[in-house]
């Protein structure tokens, strides 16, 4: 679950999706890829690619292999 920690994370707007702000994913022409929406106060969601990151005990997961895991999951079936 999302708590004080990964909220400050969020209110700093410092967290991005691993994947699209580094090669070789990253698309030079858009500006500031890879950002997160939270769903169900646990996930990150990439608004780029739709990889999905799991926030353990205020901890986000955000390694590439967590996220791809979880890529082609709905957000509906996200727990
Ligand atoms: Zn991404």
């Amino acid at each position: 679950m999302i708590g004080p920690s990964t909220q400050w994370m969020l209110d700093e707007d410092i967290l991005r999706c691993p994947a699209c702000v580094s090669e070789p994913e990253r698309d030079p022409e858009k500006k500031d890829p890879g950002r997160l929406d939270v769903v169900k106060n646990k996930w990150l969601v990439c608004r780029d690619c739709g990889r999905k990151y799991p926030v353990e005990d205020d901890i986000p997961q955000m390694l590439i292999e967590i996220g791809d895991r979880y890529r082609y999951v709905s957000v509906e079936q996200l727990e």
